[in-house]
């Protein structure tokens, strides 16, 4: 396990959602406390809701996560 940091440039609050849409995400636990801290995760399928709260929370600790990547599915999955 490497910790990548060469290509943490962009900001996380520069991500923009589209409402009601599925992307796919990296995320970051960053709760010092928890067993998941600093660990990155792949988020097949992410809902943005409504496009400005967009919330993963971690498993272990419930705290949200940092989204460090999102991309648009395409096509986007049939959830029924
Ligand atoms: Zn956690």
């Amino acid at each position: 396990m490497s910790e990548d940091t060469t290509d943490d440039n962009t900001s996380p609050t520069d991500l923009v959602f589209d409402p009601q849409t599925w992307y796919s995400a990296t995320v970051r636990d960053n709760n010092e406390e928890c067993r998941n801290y600093l660990k990155t995760f792949t988020i097949g399928q992410l809902y943005s809701n409504d496009g400005h709260y967009v919330l993963v929370q971690c498993g272990v600790c419930g705290d949200p996560m940092e989204i460090l990547t999102a991309v648009r599915l395409d096509p986007q999955p049939e959830i029924p």
